[in-house]
């Protein structure tokens, strides 16, 4: 390490011997994981690259119509791009959906009617889908349109409990429903290898039941994606993995041409579908970061890796060590209690490029059930594989700890979180 990057290190950002010097132990023990990644990134870069040359991406999809919007030759560019990167038949990829909930909300609502039932094979699901389906009590949830829920718990050891599968699927059941990343759960995420096993059980038993995969974080992790393995219908958020920092918002739904179909019609009209939308401008910087992302995923997964390390030889608990196979960008540590999630976040957002001087505090974010804190000093509010810390205040105060456009930022953030934990302990 250079003088001047130490002395930045030190003097600038006020790290204190004891985190530096563990930071650079941590360095030097896991930097050989780091050479693993670049195979997973070197693939799925040539995989985006080849999707893009394979649809002739061209500078006039760039441009954008107005009104109804028929016709954007931009949009359904990078919706065919998309499919082509993760290989189904069908893609909707649209600004006007404004989160991976609602991207979710569109699948479930698309694919039910009332009558049906939806099972979550990955225990509950994130926290505001549960008020989308009515497991929570939400004005509109499904269960106001008579659709019934049900869900298996993981089992013991974290893995889906197969034989829960066979006991809850009836005749109702319609949607099954996979949840690959933790969310705020101490669980590990499901593998791809997990993932096809799930969905191979739930095929054998009727292979007409819809498998939807919630994708959020876990995109570019694998040279697969649940599309590969099985999965109907997919979906997720364009401010994290899949936007690689540049898309300004955004939510995707790749899959089957029929379901995708069906949930067009919930997103606009039945009868219009996918016909109709704007981008308003937003195809360039949509592609620009899909290009990026696999790139920009890697950076974020060695800064989780670091934060691991860092944070179990400081004595917490972490989930996944740092050597454990990843399958989201998450990383979470088992915090010692209230103040100290709140500390954490303070560092991170020290660390961030906007708003480094805000103090975050918890607040009563809407669609959680208890108040929620972030740390996000990001370019495009609320990007969360821009570097980022959430947590839920409640036990276990585990915090969540993801992302980071460079993992030299990524390092940053984390070592003003554990300066800053530290720095309370002692007061
Ligand atoms: C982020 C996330 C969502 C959707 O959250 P939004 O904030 O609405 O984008 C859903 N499921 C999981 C597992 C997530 O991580």
């Amino acid at each position: 390490m250079l003088n001047e990057t130490k002395e930045f290190i030190k003097e600038m950002y006020q790290i204190g011997d004891k985190v530096f010097d563990l930071s650079e132990e941590v360095i030097g023990e896991i930097g050989h994981k780091f050479d693993e990644l670049k195979e997973i990134r070197e693939y799925n870069q040539y995989k985006v690259l080849s999707a893009m040359q394979e649809a002739k991406l061209s500078d006039m999809h760039f441009n954008w119509t107005t009104g109804y919007g028929y016709n954007d030759i931009g949009r359904e560019k990078v919706e065919e791009i998309y499919s082509k990167v993760f290989h189904t038949e069908d893609a909707i990829v649209r600004p006007i959906i404004v989160n991976g909930t609602h991207a979710l909300t569109l699948c479930i609502q698309g694919l039910v009617r009332p009558g049906d039932e939806i099972l979550s094979i990955t225990s509950a699901p994130y926290d505001t889908l549960q008020g989308v389906i009515g497991i929570r009590e939400e004005k509109g949830s499904l269960k106001e349109y008579g659709v019934t829920y049900k869900q298996v718990e993981f089992l013991e050891n974290g893995n889906v409990d197969l034989d829960g599968i066979k006991e809850k699927i009836n005749e109702k059941t319609k949607l099954v429903m996979i949840q690959r990343s933790k969310g705020y759960a101490w669980r590990k995420s499901l593998s791809i290898d997990d993932i096809k096993e799930a969905i191979d059980v739930v095929k054998s038993i009727n292979p007409e039941l819809i498998v939807m995969v919630d994708n959020c974080y876990g995109e570019f992790l694998d040279t697969k994606e649940p599309t590969d393995v099985g999965a109907d219908v997919m979906a997720g958020s364009l401010i994290k993995n899949p936007g690689g920092g540049l898309a300004l918002t955004g939510g995707y739904i790749v899959g089957k041409r029929d379901l995708i179909e069906l949930i067009s019609y919930r997103m606009t009209s039945p009868g219009i579908g996918k016909e109709c939308g704007l981008t308003f401008g937003t195809t360039r910087s949509v592609l620009q970061g899909f290009f990026m992302a696999p790139y920009v995923v890697s950076q974020a997964l060695m800064g989780a890796m670091f934060c691991s390390r860092l944070f179990e030889k400081l004595g917490y608990e972490v989930l996944p060590k740092f050597d454990d196979i990843r399958s989201d960008i998450i990383q979470c540590i088992k915090l010692n209690d209230a103040d100290e999630v709140v500390h954490f976040c303070e560092g991170v957002q020290a660390a961030a490029p906007v708003d480094s001087f805000v103090k975050p505090v918890p607040w009563d974010m809407p669609g959680y059930d208890s108040e929620v804190i972030m740390a996000a000093g990001a370019f495009v509010q609320g990007s969360s594989i821009e570097l980022s810390a959430d947590a839920p205040i409640r036990p276990p105060y585990n915090v969540y700890f993801q992302g980071g456009l460079t993992f030299d930022h990524s390092k940053m953030g984390v070592m003003k979180a554990a300066q800053f934990v530290l720095d309370n302990k002692l007061k």
